[in-house]
C-alpha cells in the first residue's frame, strides 16, 4: 500500500485529465464516466477534470490533491479488496466472512461512487442558479431554489459526524429528494442502482417461517419475477 501511495505521490502532474491511476500503472482512458474500470473489470480512480487548485479560493489545492489521491484512491483500492475477496468467497463456497467484505464493499463502494459523483457536481465554472428542467422541480418540490439551498444547506450541515448531503431522485413517486447520508456505509453502495430487493425485516418472513430466515430466502427465489429485475436491469443502464 505504500509504495503505491509513494507511486502516485511522485506521479508527474504532466500526464494530465485523461491518465487513470490505478495500481501504480496508468492506462488511457477513452470514455470519461463517473467510476470507469479497467479491463479487468476492476475499478480505477477516474481523474480530476480540471487542475487541483482550479477551485480555489473556494476549495483548496492541498485539500484537492489529498481528498482525491489519497482518500479516494483508498475507497477505490478497498473496494477492488473487497469484490476480489468476494470473488474468492463463491469460487470456494465459502461464506463465512461474506458480512465482513460485504461491509467493506459497502463502505469503500459507497466511498467511490460518491467521491466520483463529488467532483464531478464541482466545477471552475460553477455556482449561480440552475436552468431549465432541474431548475423547474426544484422549484415544484422546495418550493423555490431559495428553499433548496437554504433546506439542503441546513441539512448537509446537520449530517452527524461524517458523512454526506445528497439530493436525490426517488423514482417511485417521481420526486427529488434531501438526504442526510451519516455513515455511507450503512445506507450501502450510493449511486447503485438496486435491481432485485428481498427484504430480511422479520415481519416479511416470522409468520411463517419464525426463525429461518434461510427458509424464506430459499422460497424467494420461487417467486423472483425475472422479468421486472431485467426491465429495471435495462433501465438502470442508460444511466
Ligand atoms: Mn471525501
Amino acid at each position: 500500500m505504500s509504495n503505491r501511495r509513494d507511486f502516485i505521490k511522485t506521479l508527474p502532474a504532466a500526464l494530465g485529465a485523461a491518465a487513470w491511476v490505478m495500481n501504480g500503472s496508468v492506462a488511457r482512458a477513452s470514455e470519461d464516466r463517473d467510476g470507469p474500470i479497467d479491463e479487468s473489470g476492476r475499478y480505477v480512480l477516474p481523474p480530476l477534470t480540471y487542475d487541483y487548485a482550479a477551485l480555489e479560493p473556494h476549495i483548496d489545492e492541498q485539500t484537492m490533491r489529498l481528498h482525491h489521491d489519497k482518500h479516494h484512491l483508498g475507497y477505490v483500492n478497498g473496494l477492488n479488496t473487497a469484490l476480489a475477496q468476494l470473488d474468492q468467497a463463491r469460487e470456494k463456497q465459502d461464506y463465512g466472512l461474506v458480512t465482513h467484505y460485504s461491509r467493506e464493499a459497502a463502505f469503500h463502494g459507497s466511498g467511490h461512487l460518491l467521491h466520483a459523483i463529488f467532483w464531478k457536481n464541482m466545477s471552475p465554472d460553477g455556482g449561480g442558479e440552475p436552468q431549465g428542467e432541474l431548475a423547474k422541480a426544484l422549484t415544484e418540490h422546495f418550493g423555490s431554489f431559495e428553499r433548496f439551498r437554504d433546506h439542503f444547506a441546513a441539512a448537509s450541515a446537520k449530517v452527524e459526524g461524517s458523512g454526506w448531503g445528497i439530493l436525490a431522485y426517488e423514482p417511485l413517486g417521481k420526486k427529488l429528494v434531501i438526504l442526510q447520508a451519516e455513515k455511507h456505509q450503512n445506507l450501502t453502495q450510493w449511486g447503485a442502482v438496486p435491481l432485485l430487493v428481498v427484504d430480511v425485516w422479520e415481519h416479511a418472513y416470522y409468520l411463517k417461517y419464525q426463525n429461518r430466515r434461510g427458509d424464506y430466502i430459499k422460497a424467494f427465489f420461487n417467486v423472483i419475477n425475472w422479468k421486472d429485475v431485467a426491465q429495471r436491469f435495462a433501465t438502470a443502464k442508460q444511466l
